[in-house]
This record gives C-alpha cells, sequence and structure tokens, in this order.
C-alpha cells in the first residue's frame, strides 16, 4: 500500500524505528535510515531493506538539512517522516549536566522540528503526507529524575498538535505515538543491573520496577508500534490528526 512513497525514519538502527522501516519497506515505500551503530550491521539492514542509510547526528541541524537533502536527492522528497531517534538521560534536575539537557532538547525535540519545517514543503505541494513522531507515555505524564525527556516529549506532542492544524487542508497529518515500555534492547540492558542493585529476581524487575504502570504487565513490542505507524500512512487513517495515540496497556498515571 506504500508503492512509490519515500518515507524517512530517524532513529532506525535499532529498536522501535529499525521496526517501522521494515513495516513500511514491506508495503513498497522506499527507506531512508537514519541512526548509530556497527556498520557492519547498519550495512545490512540497508541492504536488507533496500534502503538507503544517512548517519546525521540529529542534534546538529546542518547534518539534517543534509540527510534531508540526500533523501530528496537520491530517493524523493519524504512523503512519511517519522521522527523517532531519541535519548534518555536520568537525574535529579539539581544535578542534571546542562550538556545532557540541551542533548535531549536536540535530538528528542528539536530536530523534529528541523525534519518537519524542511519536509513540510513537499508534502503539501503534493497534498499528501503523513508525519509520525514517536513520542511517548511520558508525553502526557512525568516520572521523576526525567526532566529533559518529560519536557521534550512534552514539546513533541504540542509540536505535532501545532503542525497537524497548519497542514489540515493539506492532506497531510500530523500524529504521535506514545508508547509505555517497549521491549528493546535499551530497556533489556537495564535488567540485569537492576537485579543486582535491588537483589530482586528477573521476574521481579520486569513487574515490579519496569512494569510498575503497565497494568497489562507485558512490554509493548516495536512490531505492535510499527503496525499503527502503518495505519497511520493509510489512506483511512486521514482524518487521524493531531492526535496523541497511546500504546501503554491502560498505563497508569506516574
Ligand atoms: P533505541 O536506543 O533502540 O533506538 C534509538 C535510535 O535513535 C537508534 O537508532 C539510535 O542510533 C538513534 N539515535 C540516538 N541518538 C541519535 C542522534 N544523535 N542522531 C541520530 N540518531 C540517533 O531506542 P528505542 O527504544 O527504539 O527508542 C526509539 C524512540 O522511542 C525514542 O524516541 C524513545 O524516546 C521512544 N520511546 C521508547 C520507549 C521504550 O520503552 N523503549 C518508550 C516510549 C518511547
Amino acid at each position: 500500500i506504500l508503492e512509490g512513497k519515500v518515507a524517512l525514519v530517524t532513529g532506525s538502527t535499532s529498536g522501535i524505528g529499525l521496526a517501522i522501516a521494515r513495516t513500511l519497506a514491506a508495503e513498497g515505500a522506499r527507506i531512508m535510515l537514519n541512526g548509530f551503530g556497527d556498520p557492519a550491521e547498519i550495512e545490512k539492514i540497508r541492504s536488507e531493506l533496500g534502503a538507503l542509510h544517512d548517519g546525521a547526528d540529529l542534534s546538529d541541524p546542518a547534518q539534517i538539512e543534509n540527510m534531508v537533502r540526500r533523501c530528496t536527492d537520491e530517493l524523493g522528497a519524504p512523503d512519511i517522516l517519522v521522527n523517532n531517534a531519541g535519548i534518555q538521560h536520568v537525574s535529579p534536575v539539581e544535578s542534571f549536566p546542562p550538556e545532557k539537557w540541551n542533548a535531549i532538547l536536540a535530538i528528542n525535540l528539536s530536530a523534529v522540528f528541523h525534519t518537519t519545517r524542511l519536509s513540510i514543503p513537499s508534502m503539501k505541494a503534493k497534498q499528501w503526507g503523513r508525519i509520525i513522531n514517536t513520542a511517548s507515555a511520558h508525553s502526557l505524564v512525568a516520572s521523576p529524575n526525567k526532566s529533559a525527556y518529560v519536557a521534550a516529549k512534552h514539546g513533541v506532542a504540542g509540536f505535532t498538535k501545532s503542525v497537524a492544524l497548519e497542514a489540515a487542508r493539506d492532506g497531510v497529518t500530523a500524529n504521535c505515538i506514545s508508547p509505555g515500555y517497549v521491549w528493546t534492547t535499551l530497556v533489556e540492558n537495564q535488567i540485569p543491573d537492576t537485579m543486582k542493585a535491588r537483589n530482586l529476581t528477573r521476574e521481579q524487575v520486569m513487574n515490579d520496577v519496569l512494569l510498575a504502570a503497565q497494568p497489562t504487565k507485558r512490554f509493548v513490542t516495536p512490531e505492535e508500534v510499527a503496525a499503527l505507524a502503518l495505519f497511520l500512512c493509510r489512506d483511512e487513517a486521514k482524518s487521524i490528526t493531531g492526535a496523541n495515540l497511546s500504546m501503554d496497556g491502560a498505563g497508569l498515571p506516574l
């Protein structure tokens, strides 16, 4: 259903972004991958999907401009823009390193502004576009010690609504997907340390720590997030715009 469409998916070398890239590619979209990682692994993903990869560091607006230009020159202007790259840092606000604050705001929020401002003119010209932002449950609620992440993700939610209003008559939708805990290597890697630090079993860490606020007691999978992203690309989803769609297993306010 996406034959002839070009999708730029940021942070697509692992986790949620990779699942979204795979799902969109399987429907025929031509993909521009972005993100860091082991060059051999990235090359494997790139060739598997017949995609291009651009290693732009999204904290740098000049590299974002290059990436969007390269996508436009080599694949076509993005019809589907998935802003998914994100980082986290956990620390009380009084000791939160200012450089971490700046990096989180740059990658998790400002990059979404830059890719959007650079991609939306061609979407409006074609009267078709899909902007899908991976926000987070933390775009709606807060946790302690995640001030930068929570601020950036609330910002993404607000930005998305504003863009949706601006593009409402142009066939361009803008939405957030807000997952709770998703099973990615990022989450998996926290388990052994937490087991040791709190003297808990693997099961206890999963249910009582990570899934404390996820009543289904089940991690969201990257493939579930990707399925929703694909639905948002369908023509039947054209009236879903400006929405912040939770996928958090009936998540409780934190
Ligand atoms: P991940 O670490 O597996 O993927 C992050 C991706 O972003 C990677 O491809 C990485 O290379 C890329 N990236 C990081 N810094 C970058 C930079 N400066 N420039 C370009 N690319 C960069 O994590 P994930 O869990 O798949 O997270 C993807 C998105 O989902 C993030 O925005 C995250 O905040 C959000 N999210 C994750 C969860 C979860 O539980 N895993 C929950 C809610 C929201």
